[in-house]
C-alpha cells in the first residue's frame, strides 16, 4: 500500500474513533513519525496532504528536513525522542515542538538557545507511565518543582502545551489503556494546580495503540509504521 493510502486509512479510523468514543469531530491530530524513512517519504506524505511530522534524533532530522521546512511553510516538525542537551540547538532551529522534554537542564538549554535566535517554541512534558519506556518525568515531585518554575515565568520563549508518553510495548491492552489514563489523570491534576498554565495537548498513541489513547482522551497521536511500513534499522 502507498503512503497516501495508508494516510487516507488511518485519517479514517481516527474518525471513526473519535465518534465512537464521543470524542468531538477533529479533535485528534495526527503525526507522521517518519524516523527511518528517508525524505522522499516525507516528500509524498506531504503530497497527501499530511503537514505534522514527528521524528526521534536530531541528526537524521537535520538530514531530511530544512530544506522541507524552507520550501513549505504549513509543515511543521516535532521531535520526539530522548534530545541530549549538545543537540538542543540544532532541533530548535527546526523544531516547532519538542515533545520529550525530561529534566529541567534540557528546558534551561532550550530557554538559552531559543532566546538566541529570538524564536519561541511549544514544549510538551514527556512522562513516564510504563514500564519499558526509559524516558520520561518519573516522579510528580520532579515535574511539579519544573511546573512550578514555569508558573513563575521563568522561560518567556517556551510554552508548555501538555503532556507526553509512550505506552508499554504488549499486547495487555488492560495496561496499555492504564498508561494512557494516567496521563489524563495527571493532566487533570496539573490544570487543577496550576491554572495560568495550558496543559491540552495530550499526545499519546502509536500504530498499535492509537485507537485505545483517542478512547483515552489523546490529541495528537504518533503514528509510523502504519503510515510509511516496517522501519529498516539496517540502513542507518
Ligand atoms: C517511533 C515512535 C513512534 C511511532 O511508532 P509506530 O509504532 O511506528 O507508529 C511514536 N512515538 C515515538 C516517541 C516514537 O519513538
Amino acid at each position: 500500500m502507498s503512503i497516501s493510502e495508508n494516510l487516507k486509512i488511518i485519517n479514517e479510523k481516527i474518525r471513526n474513533q473519535e465518534i465512537k468514543s464521543g470524542r468531538k469531530e477533529n479533535s485528534v491530530k495526527l503525526m507522521a513519525v517518519s524516523k527511518f524513512n528517508p525524505k522522499e517519504a516525507v516528500i509524498e506524505a506531504i503530497n497527501a496532504n499530511q503537514f505534522l511530522f514527528g521524528e526521534n534524533r536530531v541528526q537524521e532530522a537535520k538530514e531530511k528536513f530544512p530544506q522541507i521546512l524552507e520550501s513549505n511553510t504549513n509543515v511543521n516538525l516535532h521531535m520526539i525522542g530522548s534530545l541530549q542537551t549538545n543537540k538542543v540547538k540544532t532541533a530548535v532551529q527546526m523544531a516547532q515542538c519538542i515533545q520529550s522534554v525530561d529534566r529541567i537542564d534540557l528546558i534551561r538549554e532550550i530557554e538559552k538557545q531559543c532566546s538566541k535566535l529570538n524564536k519561541k517554541i511549544n514544549i510538551l512534558f514527556e512522562i513516564h507511565t510504563g514500564e519499558d519506556s526509559k524516558s520520561g518525568f518519573k516522579t510528580e515531585k520532579e515535574l511539579f518543582e519544573v511546573l512550578d518554575l514555569f508558573a513563575d515565568n521563568n522561560f518567556s520563549h517556551i510554552t508548555p502545551l501538555g503532556f507526553m508518553t509512550m505506552a508499554p510495548f504488549t499486547s495487555d491492552e488492560k495496561l496499555i489503556r492504564q498508561s494512557f489514563i494516567s496521563l489524563r489523570k495527571l493532566q487533570e491534576k496539573c490544570q487543577n494546580q496550576y491554572r495560568m498554565l495550558n496543559f491540552s495537548e495530550l499526545s499519546m498513541g502509536m500504530s498499535g495503540d492509537f485507537e485505545i489513547a483517542i478512547d483515552e482522551g489523546s490529541t495528537l497521536v504518533r503514528v509510523g509504521t502504519a503510515i510509511f511500513g516496517q522501519r529498516d534499522y539496517t540502513q542507518k
